[in-house]
């Protein structure tokens, strides 16, 4: 067995081309305009929530994902707490969203005022299962008026959260067609998936609402941030003005008409992110690139290799292996980490962590077999 460990990191140095070194999992590469711009911010005194960075960062995002308004937001959890808000999530509410995610979804969720209700993901995308989240509304959900309940606990299910794990899109279409039937809105968690599209249309637009992080382990960083996306004007406004206090508009006076958030994105940190999102398609050419090398080793070793399903196109930002069980996995996990290959698990799955295991919840299989078998190796962008 070691043979094979040795084999993977062997192979992981060699794509990396680094025969000694320490390889982490990923690190950010500043490559471009990133000192210009916030030395700039620096030398202009706008280093904080109002500059024209910010602006322009939005207006990015705007043309990067096609939809039509996007909110810089402090970092991806309050983005994900702001957004849900802004889909009416009240408290006592039940929010739909999958198990295998990072902790900052579920959070979120309680964040809001709401309930984490589990269901499973697809063991191909990664990502939560259409077919699973029909067959669970299907067993437990009550329309009434325009507004849907669990029949089991009586209370509302007021939003679905998917999270396209990895950057890998998950069968999103789907899952807006099955909410459509129930009533229940959207907001999609594509903190992973900057650059990712399914049909042609990129993740995080297919919902009422969609989110990214910029933390430094994503594909793109602002040090610290995140963002709101919509096609609705009105929502825009709103996550605008929640995020600034909601603060009135006036020459000196200072009216706030609800109790809202110090939620802003920094100039100074967008000022890192413009020049981060600047370079948005080479990084993810060097990392496609990146996942077909990986995947021809694979498939010569006979390893699974997680992959983009047909009609989507990933951003590759992890690269993910399924090893064969639990044993293997930690096997591997080991190896690799002590030899200077960071490699790591999945997440532990929100249904088992001690704030969330009394939360409903449907069938978790797949979850629980991806939770033993998911590894995911170094995905850095190589040398530019
Ligand atoms: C990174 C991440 C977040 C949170 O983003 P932060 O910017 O770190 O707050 C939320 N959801 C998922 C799935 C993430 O990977």
């Amino acid at each position: 067995m070691s043979e094979k460990y040795r084999e993977i990191t062997n192979f992981v140095r060699e794509t990396f081309g680094e025969p000694e070194e320490f390889i982490p999992l990923h690190a950010p590469v500043f490559a471009g305009n990133e000192k210009k711009y916030v030395d700039s911010t620096i030398d202009s005194t706008f280093v904080s929530s109002v500059g024209e960075y910010v602006n322009r960062f939005e207006e990015m995002l705007v043309e990067i994902t096609g939809a039509k308004y996007a909110v810089a937001i402090v970092n991806g959890t309050c983005a994900l707490h702001l957004a849900l808000q802004i889909a009416k999530v009240e408290r006592g509410d039940e929010v739909i969203t999958q198990p295998l995610t990072f902790v900052a979804t579920a959070n979120a969720i309680a964040h809001a005022g709401g309930i984490p209700h589990f269901v499973d993901v697809d063991a191909d995308t990664l990502g939560m299962s259409a077919q699973k989240l029909a067959e669970r509304l299907e067993n437990i959900a009550e329309i009434k008026g325009d507004e849907c309940f669990n029949k089991e606990t009586g209370r509302k299910i007021s939003a679905c959260l998917p999270m396209h794990t990895f950057g890998f899109p998950l069968r999103i279409d789907e899952i807006v067609a099955v909410c459509d039937e129930y009533k229940i809105p959207v907001v999609e968690d594509a903190a992973e998936s900057l650059g990712s599209f399914y049909r042609e249309k990129h993740t995080g637009t297919f919902g009422l609402l969609g989110t990214f992080s910029f933390n430094g382990n994503k594909i793109v960083t602002c040090g610290g941030g995140g963002a709101i996306i919509t096609d609705d004007e009105e929502l825009a406004k709103r996550a605008r003005h929640l995020s600034t206090t909601a603060k009135k508009a006036h020459a000196w006076k200072y009216v706030h008409d609800e109790i809202a958030y110090n939620y802003r994105l920094t100039n100074l940190s967008a000022a890192l992110g413009c020049a981060q999102l600047e370079q948005l398609d080479k990084f993810i050419e060097n990392k496609r690139e990146l996942a077909k090398i990986y995947a021809d080793f694979f498939a010569s070793k006979q390893i699974e290799f997680v992959r983009e399903i047909a009609n989507s196109k990933a951003n590759c930002w992890l690269a993910t292996i399924l090893l064969e069980n639990e044993i293997e996995r930690d096997d591997f996990l080991a190896f690799s980490n002590s030899n200077g290959v960071m490699c790591r698990p999945a997440w532990q799955l929100m249904n088992e962590l001690s704030m969330y295991d009394d939360c409903p919840k449907g069938n978790l299989e797949n979850s629980l077999e991806l939770e033993k078998r998911i590894v995911n190796i170094p995905s850095s962008v190589r040398e530019i």
